[in-house]
């Protein structure tokens, strides 16, 4: 493995009731809160109240920006920047998935510097420091309640890039696995996806000697693998989503991949579909990343997909060559999919083949190759997306 340090400084408060620790983590940041929420999924279900009445405990000043996007905009980033300016805001608590945090993360550092934070997204400039915030995770998924990355997209030049900083880690994260009760079906489907796919991200790479944290990312995905199905017959389940959303956060809190970069090509992929067909994160990944492991795997590199194929789909690898034992545990990855629900093919968000030539642009337009595992050009974006249709 290479050299490493790590460090994740956010607090993780996990389990039933844990909501009641909210007053005394906002309180030594100061009085004047912004809270920062999505659609409205938080007041259907309580959330809402359930906050307000604990920071009113420690009479905060509360404001508010609402309605953060699904794939979350830097137009609402703004205004969020906007308003901690204004009003001299001194902490900042997202309540729900990953883009309400995704955005907050964005907040955090605008509220900082004068530069628009397009361009820190974009990596013109860089982060100067951030407001402190903290969140109250709402749906199990992304890890952005325990990591510095977040995902922003421009409607106006249909760009979607993640960008991080040291700055953006959230101070603490509240994780009731109650508050995910009320994640539909669909959602927590994405999640599903998004949580696995990023155990795959990092399960690809090309540094030698990672035994323990190949156990750890195998031992992540056969949990996941086993709860999902159960979780979905069972929605209010309490073990089953609690056992979900540590999943997600362990998923990409970067403890499984210490020592070594993972390939994230996948999501470079996904980013460029959903920045022009804004579709769910998890729903996009779910087509792409069996096509991007069909498409990069050969001869040099086909030992981890066997051993992939082996320890988390329990390929039988008898009597079969490398290759055929690779390729049954992508197939099964594909089935499990396509079991619990999620999409298969672009064509089921009725993207069709006159996108994939703009779509494959989105992935060079930051740098003409990615991908750490197998270095990718847009060539490879092409053939990709393609036999996603
Ligand atoms: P999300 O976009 O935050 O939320 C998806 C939907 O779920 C929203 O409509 C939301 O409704 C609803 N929802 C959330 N909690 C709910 C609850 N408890 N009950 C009912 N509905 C609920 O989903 P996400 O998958 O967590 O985040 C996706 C974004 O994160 C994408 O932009 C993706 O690119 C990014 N991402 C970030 C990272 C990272 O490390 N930072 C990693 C992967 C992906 P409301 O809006 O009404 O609340
Ligand atoms: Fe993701």
């Amino acid at each position: 493995m290479d050299n490493f340090i790590y460090h994740n400084p956010t607090k993780l408060i996990f389990g039933k009731g844990q909501l009641d620790t909210l007053p005394n983590e906002v309180e030594q940041y100061g009085k004047k809160v912004l809270i920062v929420y999505g659609g409205g999924s938080i007041k259907r279900n309580g959330i809402y109240d359930n906050v307000l009445a604990k920071l009113a405990e420690i009479n905060a000043e509360v404001f508010e920006l609402a309605g953060v996007e699904p794939n979350p905009r830097i137009s609402t980033v703004r205004k969020g920047v906007q308003i901690c300016k204004e009003e001299g805001i001194d902490f900042i608590l997202a309540i729900g998935g990953g883009s309400t945090i995704d955005c907050t993360k964005a907040i955090a550092v605008g509220a900082k510097t004068d530069v628009d934070m397009w361009d820190v997204v974009t990596k013109k400039e860089q982060a100067q420091g951030a407001l402190p915030f903290g969140t109250v995770l709402t749906l199990a998924a992304t890890g952005s309640e325990m990591n510095a990355g977040s995902v922003i997209t421009n409607w106006e030049t249909n760009e979607k890039y993640g960008w991080g900083s040291p700055f953006s880690y959230p101070k603490f994260s509240i994780l009731d696995p109650t508050h995910t009760f009320s994640v539909p079906r669909d959602q927590t489907i994405y999640g599903i996806v998004d949580m696995m796919s990023h155990v795959f991200e990092h399960y690809f790479h090309q540094t030698p000697n990672t035994p323990v944290q190949d156990r750890f990312c195998e031992s992540v995905l056969k949990t996941v693998m086993e709860t999902a199905p159960k979780l979905l017959n069972d929605l209010e389940n309490y073990e089953y989503r609690e056992t979900i959303m540590l999943s997600g956060t362990l998923a990409l809190n970067n403890m499984l991949n210490m020592g070594y970069r993972g390939d994230w090509a996948s999501h470079n992929l996904e980013h460029a579909v959903s920045a022009v067909h804004d579709i769910p994160h998890g729903g996009g990944l779910a087509i792409l990343f069996p096509n991007w492991m069909k498409h990069v795997m050969d001869d040099e590199n086909v030992g981890r997909f066997k051993q992939m194929a082996v320890r988390v789909f329990d390929v039988n690898p008898e009597g079969k060559t490398d290759k055929e034992v690779a390729l049954e545990g992508i197939a099964a990855l594909r089935a499990f999919w396509t079991e619990i629900g999620a999409p298969s093919k672009l064509a089921d968000y009725d993207i069709d083949e006159s996108s994939v030539e703009v779509m494959a642009e989105k992935t060079v337009t930051a740098r003409p190759e990615y991908g750490n595992f197998k270095v990718l050009t847009k060539q490879d974006s092409l053939e990709i997306f393609k036999a996603s249709l």
